[in-house]
């Protein structure tokens, strides 16, 4: 096993296309000789975000590995595209927000929404619904249920993004597996602490090839909340773990601060020695170095003026993604100026306000106003009698309620 690191200073398609085709070959992955020539590509899209936001996998770095596949024999009919977004995103705007809809119809591949159970997504040239079937797989904690087309790919590729996370320090390509669970599924995996399960998951789902879009990343308060952060590279490889503990070199992060990583190492799920080739990972300084120092998301909190969100890693974070979509949507709706705005400023601007979340949340040490969102808070609210708003993740609109009470 190894990985290569390619330097990448632009979304040009053509060029890489050509840096993937070459590096492909390096890493000995021969995409001829498969015999049913299906392929299943797995981006980043976790909300409907713009390619140039930097929060989602850019739409020419999969582009470009579609036009790979298609010099090695693949017909494009049978390439996939497969997303389930984070919980609570807007479904039906995720596809085409984020240029995916355009790109797949565009290249005449399939679309498919993982999180629908039912239907999916298909292009406009290809008019018949497919199905996102699910099998049963045994994992650690029972039976999960993966996407059938990624099990039965001859060919499954991971394209995550580079970024930083506020739970789990960094998402990659260990992470970006989560995108392929059920709703459900998804939610318990934080119910069971989040770093352990992205191990388990790595166990049972493996990819053939991981492509990471690291063009553009995201540092600071990650996934949704940071800083584009330019670094110019594309990390490709086999194995999970290795591609990330790379990709932790070139951000500037300990790979043993990462708790899935570290899990990842113990439990063996990749190579105990790095073999990078490529670019030499050498810092920013050096002459041709590509190592960025990415910011690092608080480990505690995020907060804006005196407003907190504490971290934890049983809560889902479309949990507290509902609460930034509410301040949102309560800043730019007329019928909400009056009740919500002077109220929440107030909090923001001269008290505070504190949200927790996720099972086993606490009440923090310091703090002003409590808001408990979500239901694995109900008794903690209940027993101490703080502000509680249900759902499961909650509704903006039942949170833009209750702060404009
Ligand atoms: S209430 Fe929030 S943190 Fe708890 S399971 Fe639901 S979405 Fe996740």
């Amino acid at each position: 096993m190894s990985v290569k690191v390619v330097e990448a200073k632009k979304y040009s398609v053509k060029s890489l296309e050509r840096l993937i085709g070459s590096a492909v070959k390096e890493l000995g992955l021969d995409l001829q000789n498969r015999t049913k020539r299906t392929a299943v590509l797995k981006p980043n899209i976790v909300i409907p975000a713009k390619p140039s936001s930097a929060i989602i996998t850019h739409p020419a770095v999969v582009e470009a590995t579609i036009s790979v596949l298609e010099e090695n024999g693949f017909e494009t009919r049978n390439i996939t595209i497969a997303e389930g977004s984070g919980l609570g995103a807007d479904e039906s705007r995720v596809f085409e927000v984020s240029g995916y809809s355009e790109l797949a119809a565009r290249k005449g591949v399939n679309l498919v929404n993982l999180n629908s159970l039912n239907n999916s997504l298909n292009n406009s040239l290809n008019n018949s619904l497919k199905k996102a079937e699910r099998t049963e797989l045994r994992w650690k904690y029972g039976v999960l249920k993966i996407p059938k087309i990624v099990l039965d790919a001859d060919l499954y590729v991971n394209l995550p993004k580079m970024k930083t996370h506020g739970q789990t320090v960094v998402t990659l390509s260990m992470k970006n597996q989560k995108g392929l669970l059920l709703n459900s599924d998804k939610k318990r995996f934080h119910n069971l602490g989040l770093h352990e399960p992205l191990v388990e998951l790595a166990k049972v789902v493996k990819p053939d090839l991981v492509v990471v879009d690291g063009v553009e990343g995201m540092e600071g308060e990650g996934p949704l909340n940071g800083k584009k952060k330019r670094v110019g590279v594309l990390v490709l490889g086999t194995n999970l773990l290795e591609v990330d503990t790379a990709c932790c070199e070139i951000m500037g992060v300990k790979p043993e601060s990462v708790e899935h990583i570290r899990a990842g190492r113990k439990q063996k799920i990749g190579p105990a020695k790095l073999n990078l080739f490529g670019v030499k990972v050498k810092e920013e300084k050096e002459e041709g170095g590509v190592k960025k120092k990415f910011k690092q998301a608080n480990k505690k909190y995020g907060n804006i003026l005196n407003v907190y969100s504490w971290r934890n890693p049983y809560a889902c974070s479309m949990c507290i993604d509902s609460f930034s979509l509410a301040v949102k949507t309560g800043v730019r709706s007329p019928k909400y100026w009056l009740r919500f705005v002077p109220r929440f400023s107030y909090y923001a601007l001269f008290k505070r306000l504190d949200v927790i979340q996720g099972k086993h949340a606490k009440i923090p040490e310091q703090h002003g106003k409590v808001i408990c969102l979500g239901d694995c808070t109900r008794e903690i609210a209940k027993k101490n009698n703080l502000t509680h708003i249900k759902g499961c993740p909650p509704n903006p609109h039942d949170i833009l309620e209750a702060l404009s009470k």
